[in-house]
């Protein structure tokens, strides 16, 4: 264990998915023609007012709620003052003073251990423009400015600085993703810039009870690259204090292709951004009725659908991953259980296997499909009860994720009950001796192998539906007489 520890703190600011932006009724949208979704209040025009979009608060408590954080009764905005291109109002309207929630926490997940990162401040505020340099159209050396993502609602989570490793800080943002997307306030899509990562590290000896000088990392487009970002920065500072030297506070980037910090060119100097109450927006009062009504809409958080998936049916940890999230493969997964006798683990194996395989030869998801939970459940029971057989169910199944209704239904319609009638299945089975002689002739001499062609006669006949333990006694019976 090395003699140093780090300490590891996140913000993430986070593009919330509504109609409309923040401030103005211009639409919040990726993606299109530069410069085409803006009007003097997102341009940031003087004697220009915002109004707040109640979506966004909206979406932005579900996040504080969803992150278990307390909520004030009255929340307001604040100016925080800085000169930059894209922002040519000089200042963003943002949360200083006030926040929408405060003290949460996200419980992350990590194959068979749990942990939780504690949320110092969820806030919400407006995105600014987006330089744009990497474009065709955009001449080099030069920097143009899409207006687009300016006034875009923005909620930045702030994670108190309690993180020990690279891998916890992954984790964290895996379930603070996930939270996020669960909830429905944001996509997270990293690429397209709706989830961007800032981070902070510094190094302390593991008795040392002061904290390290603090370095910033920004430029973080991946969970890959920030974990990276975080070890190599961690390595670069243990060696920088091992051979007498001190961290310099201050900002790096990353940089994908070298796999290294570098310090950015830009003189650090400690900002101050004269923060004060935004006098153009009233503060919001946020009423129990209100808030309660916002919380009533969470479902459970993702660690603790794993943690149930994991302990509750027996699942892997992969397997839990992706019943939990992929297209309502947890609820269903819960009904089905309601109305199924047979062992958990069934319902399991079955999702993961014939319905996933399923789903994907029809580029489905679970919820758009046909198959009820009930249905599920009484075709696996049908089966546990030896009403049909495997190759059957699979008939089946496809047919009830095709067209819907009822198992039983599906099986009578289609004759496909499975034949227990011994006396019709003896018939077959004599049949199957007097037609594959060598067979025979092998089962007797102890070969079990030749037992295959025996019943596969049989259940060419009756496709696939004798029931193979009624068809084990008969050849046992006909041998027997031989
Ligand atoms: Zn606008
Ligand atoms: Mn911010």
């Amino acid at each position: 264990m090395s003699a140093y520890e780090a300490t590891i703190g996140l913000e993430v600011h986070v593009q919330l998915k509504t109609r409309a932006k923040v401030f103005c009724g211009c639409a919040n949208e990726f993606g299109a023609p530069p410069n085409t979704l803006t009007c003097p209040v997102c341009l940031g025009h003087p004697g220009t007012l915002p109004v707040l979009n109640g979506d966004a608060l909206r979406l932005a408590l579900k996040a504080a709620l969803a992150l278990g954080c307390e909520i004030p009764p009255t929340t307001w905005f604040d100016r925080k003052n800085y000169f930059y291109p894209d922002l040519p109002k000089g200042f963003q309207i943002s949360q200083h003073f006030s926040a929408l929630g405060l003290n949460g926490a996200v419980e992350y997940w990590d194959e068979d251990n749990y942990g939780a990162v504690a949320v110092e401040r969820v806030h919400l505020e407006e995105d600014v423009a987006r330089a744009v340099h990497d474009e065709p159209y955009v001449r080099a050396g030069e920097t143009l400015l899409d207006f687009n993502r300016a006034g875009v609602p923005l909620m930045e989570v702030v994670s108190r600085p309690v993180i020990r490793s690279p891998r916890e800080a992954r984790r964290y943002l895996v379930a603070l993703r996930q939270t996020l997307v669960e909830a429905g306030v944001s996509d997270c899509d990293l690429e397209k810039g709706a989830f961007r990562i800032d981070t902070n590290i510094s190094v302390k000896k593991r008795d040392a009870a002061a904290l390290g000088e603090q370095v910033e990392i920004k430029n973080l487009n991946s969970l890959r690259s920030m974990e990276a970002a975080l070890e190599f920065e961690f390595a670069r500072q243990v060696k920088l204090l091992e051979g007498g030297g001190a961290v310099v506070r201050q900002t790096m980037l990353y940089d994908e292709a070298t796999a290294e910090t570098r310090p950015t060119r830009a003189k650090e100097v400690r900002a101050d951004y004269r923060y004060f109450a935004e006098p153009d927006l009233p503060a919001v009062e946020l009423t129990p009725g209100y808030v309660d009504a916002v919380r009533a809409e969470l479902g459970p958080a993702p660690a603790a659908r794993i943690r149930a998936l994991r302990e509750g049916y027996e699942t892997t940890p992969a397997e839990a991953e992706m019943l939990a999230f992929a297209g309502g493969h947890y609820d269903f997964l819960a009904a089905a259980a309601a109305s199924y006798a047979g062992p958990r683990r069934a319902l399991v194996n079955w999702l993961v296997g014939d319905v996933t395989r399923e789903l994907n030869a029809r580029g489905q998801a679970l919820n758009e499909g046909k198959l009820t939970p009930a249905a599920f459940a009484a075709l696996l029971g049908l089966l546990d009860a030896g009403e049909i057989n495997v190759p059957t169910a699979r008939e089946v199944l496809a047919d009830l994720m095709t067209a819907g209704g009822e198992p039983a239904a599906v099986i009578a319609a289609r004759g496909l009950g499975q034949v227990s009638d011994a006396e019709a299945i003896e018939v077959l089975v004599r049949r199957a001796f007097a037609a594959n002689p060598k067979a025979v002739a092998d089962l007797k001499a102890g070969k079990e192998k030749a037992r295959a062609a025996l019943v596969g006669f049989v259940m060419k006949e009756t496709r696939g539906r004798a029931n193979p333990a009624v068809v084990n006694d008969l050849i046992a019976k006909v041998m027997n007489e031989t």
